[in-house]
């Protein structure tokens, strides 16, 4: 039987870590800041940037919420994250994606003071990550890797294949686990026989965004598998057959409408893994635990004590 990754039993061991740091800056009156930009009424947004806030109050971090309209442009943007990087109380900046359409997403994104930079996605970030220097990290890759060291997997001379190439998840996921010497394969929609090279993964991470694509005959037996997909199903029918009409997923259904599923078979990643992530809370919870471990590190590297 393969073993669950728990993350939110390690989300709860990150955060008690954080605790007394953030205990020790809040004694030399530097409670660390976190100030998150959320533009215009995105209700699957509003849901992520409540469960930051709650998480910094809970940690007894600073946090404060931007909530500028929907209709704001690319200069006014500019001028909040000004503002936020002059700001000595603010650690970590965070500007919720997806903006809306007529702001140049890249653009806000450079503009973030890369020290401030909690989601480790300015390109000067994202160069410290490819020459492995010290800088925030990407948010769930980091978590990708706290969950394997924690869970004492071994990364070092393994096989790693990571489906999914984005600059969020694929991308600095790979880089991450190459600089643990694993030896990386990346794999996207154009990839030739995904499901073989797949089959050589001793670490497979799934990245995709596709519901319970990743099938028995992905995984190596004894792998360890990290689903990242978070996919809603909406259909009775769709449940039924990823879920082998399971009566307790059926229900949940029939409650909410919707269940969540990740990139991977459920019910095949049990049979054939020796390790996995559950979705819900596998990598997920892992999220926002290292934007407050990025928020606390950037508070602690401005004051200078680490
Ligand atoms: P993107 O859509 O940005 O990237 C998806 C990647 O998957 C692309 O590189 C794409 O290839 C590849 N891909 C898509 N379809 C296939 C296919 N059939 N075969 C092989 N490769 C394929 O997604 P993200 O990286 O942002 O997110 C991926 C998933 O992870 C989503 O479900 C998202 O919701 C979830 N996620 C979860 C988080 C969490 O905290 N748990 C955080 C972030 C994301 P190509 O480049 O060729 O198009």
């Amino acid at each position: 039987m393969a073993r669950i990754i728990d993350g939110n039993r390690i989300r709860e061991q990150i955060k008690g870590e954080l605790k007394p740091r953030v205990s020790r800056l809040a004694a030399r009156k530097r409670v660390p800041g976190l100030a998150v930009v959320l533009v215009g009424n995105h209700a699957a947004s509003e849901v992520y940037v409540r469960n930051k806030v709650k998480t910094c109050q809970e940690l007894g971090m600073c946090s404060e919420q931007i909530t500028p309209p929907d209709s704001i442009s690319t200069e006014e943007l500019l001028l909040i994250v000004d503002e936020l990087n002059a700001r000595e109380d603010v650690d970590g900046i965070l500007v919720q994606l997806p903006l809306p359409k007529q702001v140049d997403t890249k653009r806000i994104l450079l503009a973030i003071s890369p020290e401030k930079d909690v989601d480790g996605f300015h390109p000067y970030n994202v160069g410290c990550l490819v020459a492995a220097l010290p800088a925030p990290r990407a948010c769930t890759p980091a978590g990708i890797l706290q969950l394997l060291k924690r869970y004492q997997i071994p990364i070092a001379g393994k096989r790693a294949v990571v489906v999914g190439r984005s600059d969020i998840v694929g991308k600095p996921v790979a880089l991450l686990l190459l600089h643990e010497h694993a030896t990386v394969t990346i794999c996207h929609s154009k990839t030739a026989d995904l499901a073989g090279v797949c089959r050589e993964a001793d670490i497979l991470v799934a990245a995709m965004g596709r519901p319970a694509m990743v099938t028995a005959d992905f995984i190596k037996p004894g792998a360890t598998v990290i689903d990242v997909g978070t996919n809603s199903l909406e259909t009775r029918q769709d449940v039924a057959r990823i879920f082998r009409n399971s009566a307790e997923r059926l229900a949940a259904f029939d409650k909410r409408g919707r269940v969540l599923v990740g990139d991977v078979d459920p019910i095949d990643v049990v049979e054939k893994s020796a390790a996995y992530t559950p979705v819900p809370g596998g990598v997920g919870p892992l999220t926002i635990a290292m934007l407050m471990a990025n928020t606390v590190e950037s508070a602690e590297r401005r004051l200078g004590v680490c």
